[in-house]
Formats: C-alpha cells, sequence, structure tokens
C-alpha cells in the first residue's frame, strides 16, 4: 500500500496514534490522525518509534495470476469458448438456440436448461464446444477492455437477405482488434431471396476473405430456422479450436471469469462464471473481484449441481459474499482467511481510488471556473 492513515500505522505499531502526530510535528508535519502519510513517512516514523520495517508487497496481500504461467507438461487440450456477434436480427439468438439443440447430452429427464449466460454443449463426435450467451458488442468489448479475453472464436452471423449492416462492420472490427479468429454464418439461407454470394463479395470490402474467395476465414451457409448447415458450423468450430490448440492445465487450483453475476432473492448473489484453469470445487475458498466467498454450490446450464468444473466449462457459483462485476477474475485461495484478506485490501484499494480522485475533480471544477 503506497499511503497509510497515521491511526492506521499506530494501530499496527502498537502505539498511540496522538504520539505519532507528535512525532510528525517535530519533523515539521502537521497532520491528524485521520490523515494519510505516504510510505516514505510512514518508514521514518517507524525507524523513529524504533521499530522494524517489513515493507509489504502487493503479492503478499493481493493475487494476480496473469504473470503465473503453467509449465507446458500440465496443460490438457481444453474445449473451445465461442461467442457468436452480428447485426441486430441477423439470427444471433436463433442460432444460439439452434446450437443448443444439436447437444447429444440431455439433461436429466425433466431437466430445464436454463439460461446462465453460457451454456455448453457435446458434439457428435464427442467434442465439447462452450457458447457465450450473451450476444452483445458491448459484452464482448467491455469484458475485454476488463482484460477478460474469455474468448477463442467468433462466429460471425451475416444475413444473407440483408448483407453487411453496421454492426457487422462494428463486429469484424472488434474481432479484428481483439486478435480472434472468425468464422463466418451466412444465414438465413433458407429465404429465396438470399443472396450469400454477395456477403462474400461484400466481405471483401472489409478486408475479411472467405475460403470461398480464396481466403483463409471459414465461411458456412446455413439456416437457424431449418437447421441445415449447422453440422459444417460445428465442424469449422473444431476445425479452428484445432488450429488453436487450446490448453489449459486441470489440476490445480481454478482460475475463472465472471460472465455474468446478479442478486437472486432466493439464493443471494450468483455468478456465472467460466473456468479458464484448473478444477473448481465445492467448499474451494475464493476471491472474486472485491468480494471473497466459498463455493457452496456448482450448476451447470442443465440445472444439475456438480462437484467440480475444469476448464471451458461454464457454470454457475454460489457462495459469494456480494455481486461481482462481468469480467472479474475468481481466483481460488488457500484459506477463508486469505479470500478476506485479498477481499478487504482490494475493497480499501477501491476507497482510496475513489478518494484519491476527488480533490483532483476539484481542482478541474475550479480551473474551469476560473
Ligand atoms: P438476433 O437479433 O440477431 O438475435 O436475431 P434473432 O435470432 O432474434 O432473429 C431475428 C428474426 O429472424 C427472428 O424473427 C427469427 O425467427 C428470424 N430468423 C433467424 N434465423 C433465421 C433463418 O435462418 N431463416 C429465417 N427464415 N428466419 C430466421
Ligand atoms: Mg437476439
Amino acid at each position: 500500500p503506497e499511503a497509510i492513515t497515521v491511526q492506521e500505522l499506530a494501530n499496527r505499531m502498537a502505539e498511540k496514534g496522538a504520539d505519532l502526530v507528535k512525532a510528525l510535528f517535530s519533523m515539521g508535519m502537521m497532520v491528524t490522525v485521520n490523515q494519510t502519510i505516504d510510505q516514505d513517512t510512514a518508514e521514518l516514523l517507524v525507524e523513529e518509534f524504533g521499530h522494524n520495517i517489513t515493507r509489504v508487497s502487493e503479492s503478499d496481500v493481493d493475487i494476480d495470476t496473469s504473470e503465473d504461467m503453467d509449465p507446458e507438461e500440465t496443460l490438457r487440450p481444453r474445449p473451445p469458448v465461442v461467442t457468436i456477434m452480428g447485426h441486430v436480427d441477423h439470427g444471433k439468438t436463433s442460432l444460439l438456440d439452434a446450437l443448443r439443440g444439436t447437444d447429444v447430452v440431455k439433461g436429466e429427464a425433466g431437466g430445464i436448461t436454463q439460461h446462465i449466460g453460457a451454456y455448453q454443449i457435446t458434439t457428435k463426435d464427442k467434442q465439447k464446444i462452450t457458447f457465450l450467451d450473451t450476444p452483445g458488442h458491448a459484452a464482448f468489448t467491455e469484458m475485454r477492455a476488463r482484460g477478460a479475453n474469455v474468448t477463442d472464436i467468433v462466429i460471425l452471423v451475416v444475413a444473407a437477405d440483408d448483407g453487411i449492416m453496421p454492426q457487422t462492420i462494428e463486429a469484424i472490427n472488434h474481432t479484428k482488434a481483439a486478435g480472434v479468429p472468425m468464422i463466418v454464418a451466412i444465414n438465413k439461407c433458407d429465404k429465396p431471396e438470399a443472396n450469400p454470394q454477395k456477403v462474400r463479395e461484400r466481405l471483401l470490402e472489409h478486408d475479411v476473405i472467405v475460403e470461398a474467395m480464396s481466403g483463409d476465414v471459414q465461411d458456412v451457409e446455413l439456416s437457424a430456422k431449418t437447421g441445415a448447415g449447422l453440422d459444417k458450423l460445428i465442424e469449422a468450430i473444431n476445425l479452428q479450436a484445432e488450429l488453436l490448440e487450446l490448453k489449459a492445465r486441470p489440476d490445480r487450483d481454478a482460475d475463472a471469469t465472471v460472465i455474468e453475476a446478479q442478486l437472486d432473492k432466493g439464493r443471494g448473489p450468483v455468478a456465472t462464471v467460466l473456468v479458464t484453469r484448473g478444477t473448481l470445487k465445492r467448499g474451494d475458498n475464493f476471491v472474486v473481484g472485491t468480494q471473497s466467498g466459498r463455493v457452496r454450490a456448482i450448476i451447470d446450464d442443465k440445472g444439475q449441481q456438480l462437484k467440480e468444473a475444469g476448464p471451458s466449462m461454464p457454470v454457475e457459483v454460489l457462495g459469494l459474499g456480494g455481486v461481482p462485476s462481468a469480467g472479474d477474475n475468481l481466483t481460488v485461495v488457500e484459506s477463508e482467511q486469505r479470500a478476506r484478506e485479498v477481499a478487504k485490501y482490494r475493497q480499501e484499494k477501491a476507497t482510496e481510488k475513489r478518494t484519491a480522485l476527488a480533490p483532483t475533480n476539484f481542482d478541474t471544477m475550479f480551473n474551469n471556473l476560473a
């Protein structure tokens, strides 16, 4: 931590706050116990009082897993995570529904498929594919802005009767910016006015060169309505996934990304997460954003309770202390105490940031008046 209040420092040193204020005064600083001092001043004070200094590093009080890589030999193949994008009414929702319908592993008899923000299907050749069920470019860009690159493959849906539209172009730009490979799904090919060839040609103008035009972007003609071409699309996804050689280490504490979260009346805070590595287990202690928690239940998209969830699996998690934000990282830690400690540190840091911002805003306001 870069700054600490005088009182907090006094508490840590087991000294009186007033004595620290006095010492600061003799050092030429007029501060109250509630004011913060910087790290250098704090160190001077600590020395003054004859204590030993142990600078607490960020890694002792917070966790950043982004840099810690798993050794190559621990990695195992994992299913691809797919996001569907495209212009409004071109058939994103219809395609998500149709793809879900191809799942060969049906839920328990009477089990109701539920919308949890993502789902996973098992294809005829026993491959698993995870689909993010939160279409909308905002979700994609917002997650990315928060450093959560969960999507491996983007399916760009273009209605063959409508062609390239503004949100199609937007989707192309987002996908390119993210550096994620794209598969073009030319939808509504059951319609008499469908013109898939025109779609392919118009895509050239946006530097999307599909295979049929001698490029390397896979394109599939289909109809979400009749189901024609869905097999081809699934094949295309599996092929693309193979090229990407997607891997993660399953036998370790889990990391996951929050896809969506809300406060459920009966169940409390609920988050849909996508496991990025490791295996999430019931009873695990974790930190997610500024919240801590302990996994009380893991529920899949078919409403079934699971004991654990591995890489690329989307699941609902119960047992959170509060509602996290989409894009937050969930990290399993060794103990409840550690989870609380990290969450508390992050909350403090978030508060600090807010207070630190206030004077700046005031200055701006003042300058604008002047
Ligand atoms: P979204 O806004 O991209 O999610 O589009 P929707 O999935 O809601 O579809 C918009 C409309 O197009 C709905 O009326 C669908 O029934 C219709 N639609 C979607 N796919 C097809 C298709 O393959 N063929 C036909 N004829 N209609 C479709
Ligand atoms: Mg829709």
